[in-house]
């Protein structure tokens, strides 16, 4: 497998960012929650003579599926997303499947794997691109903080599991994307969070759901 070149967009007015991944070889790519600003994802793709031909979810929020039927309407692209966000995807894009916990989706000679990590929402996926070293996060880790457990759906001992368990499990060095531009700078690293990010210094989970739920 190849390593996947990722490019990082801030979009729309609550700070999003999405994700173009590029293929460098074959020039396939796929984008991240596209949500707002369609054009630029797409002109970002193209300046670098890459065609989308899969959409990746993080989550089915608004503020990561505004323009998804835009997106999906302008590249004809697959989407993939975990298997409870399928339904509300369906509604915007004629072709959806769901990634399997740890599948890998294959982006040209690149392969961007689906981390399951519920917590902020049941149907929230990490995409983990082992090749590249980076890690899409959504909203479930941001620089220095994380995302919301307070939904009706959102279960703080998951989320803490995710963070811990699997976020937990990559290479310290692993670079993180998160879904919003809420840090002091737009990305870091799984050791930077590990030692700096306050609900990462929480062991216990039921010490967690005290604190975040
Ligand atoms: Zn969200
Ligand atoms: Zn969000």
């Amino acid at each position: 497998m190849n390593a996947l070149e990722v490019v990082q967009i801030e979009v729309g007015l609550i700070q999003n960012f999405c994700e173009v991944i590029g293929c460098p070889v074959t020039g396939e790519a796929a984008l991240v929650d596209p949500a707002f600003e369609v054009d630029r994802l797409l002109r970002a793709a193209t300046q670098r003579g890459w065609t989308v031909t899969t959409i990746l979810l993080t989550h089915t929020h608004d503020d990561h599926i505004a323009g998804l039927d835009e997106a999906v309407q302008q590249t004809g692209a697959v989407v993939r997303c975990h298997p409870v966000e399928v339904e509300v995807a369906r509604a915007q894009a004629p072709q959806v499947r769901a990634a399997r916990d740890r599948e890998d989706v294959l982006i040209g000679q690149g392969r961007v794997q689906a981390l399951y990590t519920p917590g902020h929402m049941p149907g929230c996926i990490c995409w983990y691109l082992p090749e590249t070293g980076a890690v899409v996060t959504g909203d479930v880790l941001f620089v220095g903080s994380i995302g919301g457990v307070k939904y009706p759906q959102s279960d703080p001992e998951a989320m803490h599991h995710s963070l811990q368990r699997v976020l937990g499990a990559l290479p310290e060095e692993t670079r993180v994307y998160p879904g919003h531009d809420y840090g002091k700078t737009p990305t870091s690293t799984l050791a930077w969070e590990f030692v700096h990010n306050p609900a990462l210094q929480v062991d216990d989970a039921a010490a967690f759901r005290k604190l975040y739920g």
